[in-house]
């Protein structure tokens, strides 16, 4: 419980602008991108300006035994930013600075609120850009893509936000000031950068970054590729990679999400298309265009309805536009949607996606799929109505399904949205409790007293499988979640 006099103590670091705690201000902080399965008010919400005023409101929890939950954009798709455990959330919105670019050596410091895109619009005009590009990166923060690992279309070519990070200052859960990586490629010691990466809020707080910045391509092409089934554009994203071109992204969009994008942006997807790919190549002009030409064979012999490519920007633009607007278009054909994440091994996909399908069938529910193909990344939306008796419930069943079915095919349950508090009785299924163990080991370095951002990520218990993954529906039924929001 954080008390009144706990309140002055933060106004005293902050300033009392910067303090929210009356009911009002904190509703906005009650849950992430994730809206529909879980919600926690916080207690108190502190907006720091400066790595020192950082850790002296962790200090101050520390003293009190209080939980620090780290918040960035709020865009989290797991529940990783919700106070399950109540304490002081601290939001990083209002440290957004590029401290630094340094362009011959192809780096910047930047602080973790700065929103994604705004990184590569500092750089684009000379040349450079921030590779991970989620499609939530007009709002997503630096600081929750480094916490989330967040991936991206573009980075099957150049890997996820991992592959981009040099160093970090972090404000562990003593709030203390630590510095880990550099600003070389190759540091001594062991690579806590890497570690850090992915933790989503559990080892503390980052409070600067130093990422890496890349060359803009010479060229670009992006081509859309409309097929009259699913399984024909999945058998050629396999088709595209084992004849050893690697797109920079390889998207997929099915049949629901082209209906819900015509209807909304008129982007003219071929009428008959069941699926279709969005290709982009980008490098030299030469290297791309024999690309372009060896891609054109694998769709035409694999039965392609149309290939287009982009004449111009705008028309590229267009497309993409499609891409990124895909869950936004979804609204129009559902009331909500639980969208999933999971990988599989890219020459699944065709049996996956038609178990998937079966998985909707056998729960009434249309699913639709628009995901990163290339790397094998699913996003299944599944459509439900939680205004009708149990709706929610059986959703969450449903996703349950498909987790297992990802894993039954050697995947994973999480491709970049993280685990979050939604998936953490899913770990159980894909780690051993040795595994988990160790994984707790190092959580306890970081953070012995397990403050940041608890009921995050690692399971407590050594939980059993099957009952942990059927207890989150009665769990919703039994709290009444439905009900309440
Ligand atoms: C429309 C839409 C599209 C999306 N597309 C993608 C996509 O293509 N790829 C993808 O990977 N994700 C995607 N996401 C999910 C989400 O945008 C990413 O997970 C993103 O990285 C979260 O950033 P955020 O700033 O919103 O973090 P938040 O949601 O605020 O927090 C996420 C987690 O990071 C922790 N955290 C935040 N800041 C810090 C910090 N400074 N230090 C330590 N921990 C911190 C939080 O505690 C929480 O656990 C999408 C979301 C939406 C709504």
């Amino acid at each position: 419980m954080v008390k009144h006099r706990i309140v002055e103590e933060l106004v005293a670091i902050v300033g009392r602008e910067w303090v929210l705690s009356e009911t009002d201000e904190l509703i906005v902080y009650d849950c992430d991108g994730m809206t529909y399965l879980e919600k926690a008010l916080p207690e108190v919400v502190v907006l720091p300006d400066t790595t020192d005023q950082v850790s002296a409101v962790v200090k101050l929890c520390d003293r009190e035994g209080l939980a620090v939950v780290p918040r960035g954009a709020g865009t989290g798709l797991s529940g990783g930013a919700l106070p399950l455990k109540g304490g002081v959330m601290i939001g990083l919105n209002r440290m957004n600075r590029i401290l630094e670019i340094d362009l011959p050596n192809q780096r910047a410091v930047v602080e973790p609120g700065l929103v994604n895109i705004a990184l590569t619009q500092a750089v684009r005009d000379r040349g450079y850009f921030f590779a991970p590009d989620p499609a939530s990166q007009i709002a997503s923060s630096i600081g929750g893509n480094v916490a989330e690992n967040a991936g991206g279309p573009h980075c099957l070519k150049y890997g996820a936000t991992t592959m981009h990070i040099l160093g970090l200052e972090l404000v562990l859960s003593s709030g203390e000031i630590v510095h880990v990586g550099g600003r070389t490629l190759d540091v001594p010691g062991y690579d806590l950068t890497g570690l850090f990466v992915g933790s989503e809020g559990t080892f503390g707080i980052c409070t600067k970054v130093i990422v890496r910045l890349v060359r803009q391509p010479e060229a670009v092409q992006t081509l859309l590729a409309s097929f009259r089934g699913i399984e024909e554009a999945c058998e050629v994203v396999s088709a595209i990679i084992a004849a050893g071109i690697i797109p920079s992204a390889l998207e997929l969009m099915d049949k629901h999400i082209i209906r819900a994008l015509e209807e909304w942006l008129q982007i003219g997807y071929h009428g008959g298309a069941g699926a279709v790919l969005l290709i982009e190549l980008d490098g030299p002009a030469a290297e791309i265009a024999a690309q372009a030409r060896g891609i054109e064979q694998i769709c035409r012999t694999r039965g392609v309805l149309d290939l287009r490519s982009a004449k111009d920007d705008q028309e590229r633009a267009l497309l993409w536009k499609g891409r990124k607007g895909a869950a936004a278009a979804v609204g129009r054909i559902t009331h909500e949607y639980y969208l999933q994440d999971g990988v599989v091994p890219r020459t699944k996909l065709p049996y996956v996606l038609r178990e998937i399908d079966a998985i909707g069938q056998r729960y009434d529910f249309l699913i639709a799929n628009v995901f990163h193909a290339g790397d094998g990344n699913l996003h299944p939306l599944i459509c439900f109505d939680s205004r009708r008796q149990g709706e929610l419930q059986k959703a969450v069943a449903a996703g349950a399904e498909i987790m297992k079915l990802c894993l039954s095919v050697g995947g994973s349950i999480t491709g970049e949205h993280g685990i979050g508090m939604e998936k953490i009785d899913f770990m159980p299924l894909m780690y051993s409790p040795d595994d988990l163990e160790a994984m707790r080991k190092v959580r306890t370095a970081f953070d012995p007293t397990q403050r940041c951002n608890p009921g995050k990520l690692l399971p407590t218990s050594k939980s059993c499988v099957e009952t942990s993954v059927a207890y989150r529906p009665h769990r919703i039924e039994r709290e009444g979640l439905a009900q309440r929001y």
